[in-house]
C-alpha cells in the first residue's frame, strides 16, 4: 500500500518554494526595518502552556490540538499558534531585563485539527511579530501599519483593514452580565456548543461558525459599547495614529478573535479573494497574558498572518528570480565527462550555478535538458573540442557560440558569467 501525507498536511514542491522564499525574505526586510528581531521557538511544547494563554473553552485548546503524551506520560501540544511560545521563551530567559529586546518575529509551521478546505489546513505557516513591553497607541498602529506594509509590498490586492476593541477586564465585567441576559433570553436558538459556552465564556459566541448564532450574535450587546473611559480613550488614540498614518479601516464590533487573551485593541487584515477564509492576518493588544503565564505584568502586542492564503493570493504574474547565472555543462564521451566534472566543482566554489550531465547522453538531449533547467549558458566539451585545445560556449539567449581556451577556462567562464548578470 502506498504511503500518502496526511490529509490537510501538505508538502511544499520546489515549484512553489520560490514564492515562500520570496515572501519570507520581504517579512524579514521590512521587519527589521521595523526594529523586529528573529526568535525561533520550538514545535513542541507542554500542553499547558497554551491552554492556560490561548483558553480553555476555545476552539483551538477544545477541539483542534495535535495532544499526545510522550514516552515519560507528559502531556505535549504541537503548536497551534506562536505567541503563547514567545512569551514563555521571553519570560524563561528574562529578557526583559535586556532592553534591546523588545519586537520579535518568527516564521513556521502551526498546527490545528480543522477540517481541511481552500486556505484552512492542518498544518499550515504563520508569519508571527510581537512587541512586549510597549503599550502607548502609536504601538499598535505601528504594528498594524508594518502588517499593511508587508501585505502592500507583496501586492496582495483589495485587503481591508478591520479593527475592534476587546477593552479590559474592567469594562468586561459589565458587558458580560449584560451579554449574559441577552443570551439567556435567545438560549433555545442557540447551538449545543454557544449553548455551553454561554456559561463558561459567552464572548466565545461571537466567534461561533453556526447560522443561527451568527445571526443571534449580530444583535447582541457589543463590549465597544461598554468601554471604560481608559480603553476608550485608548481606542481613539490607536484610529488616531492610523488615520495620521493615512490607514483607513472599518470598526467591527463584532470582530472577536479566536484566543481569549486579547484586550484593547485587535485587528483583522480581510481579503475578499478567498472565500470563507478571509482573514490573511489579524492580532491584537494582549497585556495580561505574560503575567497569566508567570512572567512580570508588561504589556504586549501582535499580530500572526498565514502564509498558505498569502501565497494562494500572490500575482500569478510575479516572477522570482532564479540566480541569473545558469551555467550547463553539455560533455560528451568519458574524458570530456572527467574534465567537465572538475569544472563544474571549481566553479561551483565561486558561487556559479553548474549543472552537467552524468549519463553521457545525445548533445541533443542535453541541450533540452539544459533548457529545461533555465540555462543562460552551455558549455559544450567534445574530443574535438578537447583535441583543440578548447571549449565552446554557447549563449543560450543569442545563440552565439564561441570557442574558450582550456587554459585557465574557469576564470574566464567565471568573467563571462558575472559580466552576464
Ligand atoms: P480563521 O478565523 O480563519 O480561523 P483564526 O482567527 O483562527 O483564523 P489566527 O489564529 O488569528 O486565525 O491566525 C492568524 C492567521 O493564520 C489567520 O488570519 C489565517 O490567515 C491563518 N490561519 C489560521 N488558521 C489557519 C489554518 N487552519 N490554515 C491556514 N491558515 C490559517
Ligand atoms: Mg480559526
Amino acid at each position: 500500500m502506498l504511503i500518502t501525507g496526511i490529509k490537510g498536511i501538505n508538502d511544499i514542491l520546489p515549484d512553489d518554494v520560490g514564492k515562500w522564499q520570496w515572501v519570507e525574505s520581504v517579512a524579514r526586510r521590512i521587519f527589521s526595518n521595523f526594529g523586529f528581531q528573529e526568535i525561533r521557538i520550538p514545535l513542541l511544547e507542554k500542553t499547558e502552556l497554551f491552554a492556560r494563554s490561548i483558553g480553555e473553552s476555545t476552539d483551538i485548546v477544545e477541539k483542534e490540538m495535535y495532544t499526545f503524551p510522550d514516552r515519560n506520560g507528559q502531556l505535549l501540544t504541537l503548536r497551534p499558534e506562536a505567541t503563547a511560545s514567545v512569551v514563555r521563551a521571553f519570560i524563561q530567559h528574562r529578557l526583559h531585563l535586556n532592553p534591546t529586546m523588545r519586537k520579535f518575529y518568527t516564521i513556521g509551521p502551526m498546527f490545528r485539527h480543522e477540517r481541511p478546505q481552500k486556505g484552512r489546513y492542518r498544518q499550515f505557516h504563520q508569519i508571527n511579530a510581537e512587541v512586549f513591553a510597549m503599550d502607548d497607541p502609536m504601538v499598535d498602529a505601528e504594528v498594524i501599519y508594518m502588517l499593511l506594509v508587508f501585505l502592500e509590498e507583496l501586492n496582495i490586492p483589495d485587503v481591508t483593514l478591520h479593527i475592534n476593541s476587546m477593552g479590559c477586564p474592567d469594562c468586561r465585567q459589565p458587558f458580560r452580565k449584560s451579554l449574559t441576559e441577552y443570551l439567556g433570553r435567545v438560549s433555545d436558538k442557540l447551538c449545543s456548543d454557544c449553548q455551553r459556552r454561554r456559561l463558561t465564556n459567552p464572548l466565545r459566541i461571537f466567534d461561533c461558525k453556526v447560522e443561527p448564532c451568527k445571526q443571534l450574535v449580530r444583535e447582541a450587546p457589543v463590549l465597544l459599547d461598554y468601554l471604560c473611559n481608559d480603553c476608550l480613550s485608548n481606542f481613539e488614540g490607536v484610529k488616531e495614529h492610523l488615520t495620521s498614518l493615512g490607514i483607513g479601516y472599518t470598526i467591527d464590533p463584532h470582530m472577536v478573535r479566536g484566543l481569549d487573551y486579547y484586550n484593547r485593541t485587535t485587528f483583522e487584515a480581510l481579503t475578499p479573494h478567498l472565500g470563507a477564509q478571509n482573514a490573511v492576518g489579524g492580532g491584537g493588544r494582549y497585556d495580561g497574558l505574560m503575567e497569566t503565564l508567570g512572567g512580570p505584568d508588561l504589556p504586549a502586542t501582535g499580530f500572526a498572518i498565514g502564509m498558505e492564503r498569502l501565497i494562494l493570493l500572490l500575482d500569478e504574474k510575479i516572477e522570482i528570480e532564479k540566480d541569473s547565472n545558469r551555467l550547463f555543462l553539455a560533455c560528451l564521451g568519458n574524458e570530456c565527462q572527467k574534465r567537465g566534472f572538475q569544472f563544474a566543482q571549481q566553479l561551483r566554489l565561486r558561487n556559479i550555478f553548474v549543472e552537467m550531465d552524468y549519463e553521457s547522453r545525445s548533445l541533443k538531449a542535453q541541450m533540452r535538458r539544459a533548457d529545461k533547467l533555465g540555462a543562460t549558458h552551455v558549455l559544450i566539451l567534445g574530443d574535438d573540442e578537447l583535441a583543440k585545445g578548447v571549449a565552446t560556449l554557447r549563449n543560450m539567449e543569442t545563440s552565439v557560440q564561441e570557442d574558450i581556451p582550456l587554459e585557465g577556462i574557469v576564470e574566464e567562464l567565471l568573467q563571462r558569467l558575472r559580466s552576464a548578470m
